[in-house]
């Protein structure tokens, strides 16, 4: 069985799963956008373990609570990114063109491949490669509990935004339709930004797909 805590976090509201088998109490965080201390207490008080940071990719709204987050956990947990995003990730996600600042904590070790299993516990995530909203983005599907962290991908009603450095409008509708709509109908969407949704739902209901 998977659990999935959420939170929305930070100045642009950005979803954080916390992530975990409950049996092995083995956890992972997706996208700490911020406040990683509340993240790391929240593992803490459940006995959970959180050994690794997954990031679909970069910007600095899905990084921003890394650095705290790893400072709060012993021993720390590795960061895994995929390698076109470490350019944008060394430049703080972009934070400085919104004047901000961060500290996302130290560079990811893990260099995420388009079709690499990660595991979590006992359960698979398989990361595919998406990119279009950045170069280097990835989503994670579990095909056991027929879900999908998809980041800035794909959101209820919407697609992610092609217009920041990087961004690729064709690529995004490419990665959208062979990695999202490809998968079965009631498969569960976690997006970076917005409310959970399903394949079927965006197949039929988003605008920006028919
Ligand atoms: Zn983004
Ligand atoms: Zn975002």
């Amino acid at each position: 069985m998977l659990e999935i805590i959420s939170f929305v976090l930070g100045p642009v509201l950005t979803n954080v799963y916390l992530v975990a088998d409950p049996q092995s109490k083995a956890a992972v965080v997706i996208d700490p956008a911020w406040d990683g201390a509340l993240l790391a207490s929240e593992a803490e008080r459940r006995g959970w373990r959180i050994s690794q940071i997954w990031l679909t990719h970069a910007h600095f709204d899905h990084i921003a609570g890394a650095g705290e987050l790893a400072a709060r956990v012993v021993p720390p947990p590795q960061a895994a990114l995929h390698p076109l995003d470490l350019p944008l990730w060394r430049m703080q996600g972009g934070a400085k063109m919104f004047g901000m600042h961060i500290d996302a904590g130290p560079e990811p070790e893990i260099a995420m491949t388009h079709g690499q299993i990660l595991h979590l516990g006992e359960l698979e995530f398989e990361v595919r490669h998406t990119p279009g909203h950045t170069p280097g983005h990835v989503i994670f599907y579990c095909q056991e509990e027929k879900v999908v962290f998809c980041g800035d991908l794909i959101f209820q009603g919407s697609i992610g935004r092609t217009d920041l450095p990087g961004g690729d409008y064709r690529a995004l509708m490419d990665s959208i339709h062979s990695q999202i709509l490809t998968l079965e109908d009631e498969t569960r969407l976690f997006s970076g930004h917005g409310v959970e949704t399903t394949v079927a739902e965006e197949r039929v209901e988003n605008p920006f797909l028919t």
